[in-house]
């Protein structure tokens, strides 16, 4: 019980998230309440003059009224408490990467296998992030075997990114609430140090994450434990099992300095470009509601979670890059898993829901399209006015075909519950052929789209 409690403690910081939900409440509401008339006078009084500041009458209705113009959490943003341990952590090891790696393949002799357990490490650590920690817990795309999800589990903690819990909630709530500048743990719209490494090097309000959004991991005991001695495991995976591979190949300080430290930051920032890269370069093609994008380049170093895009809308997808040519070597991972039995029930969208996404996009950059080519004042009325008429007609068409498809899935669903079983494959077969002629006609709204796009092109550009 000692040596638990001597192991556990002092470890137990490493975890990201430093303080609960409930604390946070706690301090805000009693800021809120007792200090909150301080705090607004002090920032209004740099914004409106004094008489403006006397005017303002602080008690608990008016409060409500101008919580809504000025989050008082904003302040509390400017004066975070800086995350000691995550925040040594995340400083101190680029550091030592930079000078420790070249230093060390400058004067050792760094023997093939171990260069191959590095590479082996990287595989296994970025996909458990990507398979374990985010498509198999954060949004259950899939079940998987035990063997599969403690293999990855273990991959995870190697990968010094927290405890399940932390990581799920945390990514959770960017999903629910992505881009807000409040309630995004790492949000884009703060810019691109706080979403890529900013956010945790701070107590933000943002990033004390409630467990309230995972109550399927807070039953799950491999998690707890996971959980509740997070430090403990994060050194005998990232040292102790990193050194004793070492030592089987008779490398034990270049498998550290490799598989161990140099992966590490690796893996860190990797991952960390999903937050930040993703939501800054790349296309929208299935959503513009938010900032995330798709980027083939990014996919490259993300194990295929650069398409963020097509992700943020369909959350709950096994597949990041769902098109079969889009390098996304997580989904092959779990596909392939599959086939011999290791994981099950893989979650898709279906593909006409997909292209109506996609199509509902083109739309929309093809008004954006119009305005752009109206603004810069090109005299092409003859052009425009035929780009405007195709897409006004295939937007009606369009629309025909979603009422079709919407009307189609509800006669599915009555089918469904009233068909008996023995007529239901009969059903089946019909309704297949029915989905078939809709995604057809998707189809053929989205080529036709692309042409239309590709006329106003060239009449711009002889414009
Ligand atoms: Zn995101
Ligand atoms: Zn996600």
């Amino acid at each position: 019980m000692i040596a638990k409690k001597v192991l556990g403690l002092p470890l137990k910081g490493l975890r990201f998230a430093i303080k609960s939900r409930d604390t946070l409440t706690k301090n805000t509401f009693t800021k809120g309440v007792l200090t909150t008339s301080t705090q607004i006078k002090m920032w209004l009084s740099s914004t409106l003059n004094s008489n403006d500041v006397e005017k303002l009458t602080v008690d608990r209705a008016s409060l409500t009224d101008i919580d809504n113009t000025i989050d008082i959490r904003e302040l509390e943003f400017t004066k975070a408490p800086i995350n000691w341990i995550p925040a040594t952590i995340l400083i101190a090891t680029p550091i030592a990467a930079a000078i420790v790696t070249p230093w060390y393949l400058a004067t050792h002799q760094v023997s093939a296998p171990v260069w191959g357990v590095f590479g082996a490490f990287m595989v296994w650590t970025g996909m458990s992030i990507t398979a374990g920690y985010h498509r198999l817990l954060s949004h259950r795309a899939y079940k998987a075997h035990p063997v599969v999800k403690n293999f990855l589990l273990l991959g995870s903690t190697l990968a010094v990114q927290g405890s399940a819990f932390d990581w799920v909630s945390g990514h959770r709530t960017h999903h629910r609430h992505v881009d807000h500048r409040l309630e995004d743990p790492y949000s884009a719209k703060r810019g691109f140090w706080f979403s890529h490494i900013g956010w945790m090097l701070r107590n933000y309000p943002s990033g004390n994450f409630d467990y309230k959004n995972i109550p399927d991991l807070t039953k799950d005991k491999v998690l707890q434990i996971q959980h509740k001695y997070y430090g403990l495991w994060v050194l005998a995976a990232n040292v102790g099992l990193v050194a004793a591979v070492g030592w089987l190949l008779g490398d034990v300080w270049g498998t550290l300095v490799l598989a161990g430290l140099l992966r590490l930051v690796l893996t860190h920032h990797f991952t960390f470009f999903i937050n930040s890269l993703c939501h800054m370069f790349g296309s929208r093609p299935y959503t513009d509601t938010n900032t995330a994008r798709d980027n083939f380049f990014l996919a490259l170093f993300t194990w295929g979670e650069g398409y963020h895009n097509y992700h943020h809308f369909f959350q709950y997808d096994y597949r990041n890059g769902v098109k079969w040519w889009q390098y996304d070597p997580t989904k092959w991972l779990i596909a392939a898993l599959s086939k011999v039995g290791l994981t099950t029930e893989l979650r898709t969208v279906d593909d006409t829901t997909i292209k109506h996404a996609e199509v509902q996009m083109q739309f929309k950059n093809a008004q954006q399209h119009i305005e752009t080519i109206k603004a810069n004042g090109f005299d092409i009325p003859h052009a425009l006015q035929s780009f405007q008429d195709r897409i006004k007609f295939e937007y009606d068409a369009f629309t025909q075909t979603v009422e079709e498809w919407q009307a189609l899935k509800a006669k599915t669903i009555e089918l469904k519950k009233t068909e008996f079983a023995d007529r239901l494959h009969e059903v089946d077969d019909k309704l297949k052929h029915d989905y078939a002629k809709i995604e057809q006609k998707i189809l053929a709204h989205n080529s036709n789209l692309k042409t239309a796009f590709r006329s106003i092109g060239h009449s711009t550009k002889a414009a």
